[in-house]
């Protein structure tokens, strides 16, 4: 007999952005009178850089050459990428790991699925709310959710992140094992400070938990007092792995490339009390069950790190932030509470109005043809809000900003 795995009937029946795209396709097929703009995406619009591509492609012409040929490569990825996130990402930055703790990933949502293989079923979760889907999806999947209660799992707790702590999370009553932290936040473009990452690392320290540290948007940060990475916090060695990808920051959403940072000096237990380093477990998982990214992607986030690609990297954020920083300013003009747009290619916007987070999103839709992210997919925090993405091009986000900025201004006067 075929049993599946009983955890998967705890899922909601689609992932979040499955269902958003399911209503968009449907919105098209009625061939509605006002063509779409999506305002949803979390994906980069393009193009990758023009050093990125030459690099995969003498990758490519590598691989037909018998003395150049690449097969399998180290599961822990080729160490000239290794050495150069090591240099750039941490040492220039004064950090110190060594490459020895880098994991190169084909992507840091694998790598954050796949994390859940080294850590026991009976640990306890916490989760930003609102966050990222998959944070509480792949918790679900491994078992760790306890029972639906309403829109909330009984074992996992949710860190209310609220807009008069400007989206911080709150600490924990509770004692929690693993924590999931997102800085700047998908979806609501906050931004932990050091002051605030201080406070999780001593949390984790005194309870002896995990951080699970996802700066998949880090080339956003444009203020340099902000943390780009946890490590920059003393002492968070011992208690946080760092993931980041170069999905959001190179263009490599289909590309698929990534790393992951488990320190040596983060242990944790086996259930008779055993000692052991989280990186020794994840290297073993990782060469039995991953075969290494592919060399082509590599030897294309190795040019992001040239002169040439950190440019592209700079003036690809810069365009989204750019974009996203418009579309805050027009919910901000409007009254709207509004965060994200400056370190973040996101905009979180909680209407006035008092409206729902779907019927916000199916307002603007039908009535602008816009598409946005219900907040509420997000968490229970995110009711009343909206996701809108900087992920599109200029002409795009102008048209929008118009359309957008027409209905903002026919709702103020028919509210009045
Ligand atoms: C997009 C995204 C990811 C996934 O990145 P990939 O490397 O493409 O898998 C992970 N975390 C957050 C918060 C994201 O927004």
């Amino acid at each position: 007999m075929i049993r599946v795995n009983d955890n998967f009937r705890e899922l909601p029946s689609v992932y979040l952005f499955t269902q958003i795209s399911r209503i968009l396709a449907k919105y098209r097929e009625e061939e509605s009178p006002i063509p779409l703009i999506r305002m949803d995406i979390g994906d980069v619009p393009g193009p990758i850089a023009n050093c990125v591509a030459d690099a995969m492609h003498k990758a490519v012409n590598d691989l037909t050459n018998l003395n150049s040929f690449k097969g399998y490569g180290p599961e822990q990825g080729y160490s000239f990428l290794r050495e150069i996130i090591y240099l750039k990402d941490y040492k220039e930055r004064g950090i110190d790991i060594d490459p020895s703790v880098i994991f190169i990933s084909d992507g840091a949502k694998c790598d954050l699925g796949n994390l859940g293989d080294i850590l026991s079923k009976d640990c306890k979760v916490a989760v930003m709310d609102p966050s990222y889907p998959a944070y509480i999806d792949d918790n679900v999947i491994d078992g760790r959710e306890g029972k639906l209660e309403g829109n909330k799992y009984s074992a996992i707790t949710y860190l209310k992140c609220k807009a008069e702590n400007n989206f911080y999370p709150e600490l924990p009553d509770n004692q929690v094992d693993i924590i999931y932290l997102c800085s700047p936040n998908n979806p609501t473009g906050s931004v932990l400070p050091k002051e605030e990452l201080k406070k999780w690392v001593k949390y984790a320290k005194e309870n002896h938990s995990l951080i699970i540290f996802d700066s998949a948007y880090e080339a956003y940060i444009r203020h340099t007092d902000l943390p780009k990475s946890i490590y920059e916090i003393e002492g968070a060695k011992e208690v946080a792995i760092e993931i980041r990808s170069f999905s959001k920051t190179g263009g490599f959403t289909g590309i698929r490339c990534g790393y992951s940072v488990v320190p040596k000096v983060l242990t944790g237990y086996y259930s008779n009390g055993d000692k052991v380093e989280l990186n020794s477990l994840w290297s073993r998982r990782q060469t039995t069950k991953f075969n290494g990214a592919s060399y082509i992607s590599q030897r294309g986030a190795e040019a992001l790190y040239t002169d040439e690609g950190r440019k592209s990297v700079k003036e690809m954020t810069d365009r989204f932030i750019y974009n996203a920083s418009n579309l805050r300013k027009l919910f901000e003009d409007a009254g709207w509470s509004v965060t994200g747009g400056t370190d973040s290619p996101y905009v979180w916007a909680g209407n006035p109005f008092g409206m729902s987070s779907y019927e916000i999103f199916e307002t603007l839709l039908k009535e602008c043809g816009i598409s946005t992210t219900p907040g509420s997919g997000f968490g229970e925090e995110g009711e009343g809000y909206i996701r809108l993405s900087g992920f599109n091009t200029k002409d795009n986000t102008d048209r929008a900003i118009e359309r957008i900025g027409k209905w903002l201004n026919d709702t103020k006067h028919k509210s009045r």
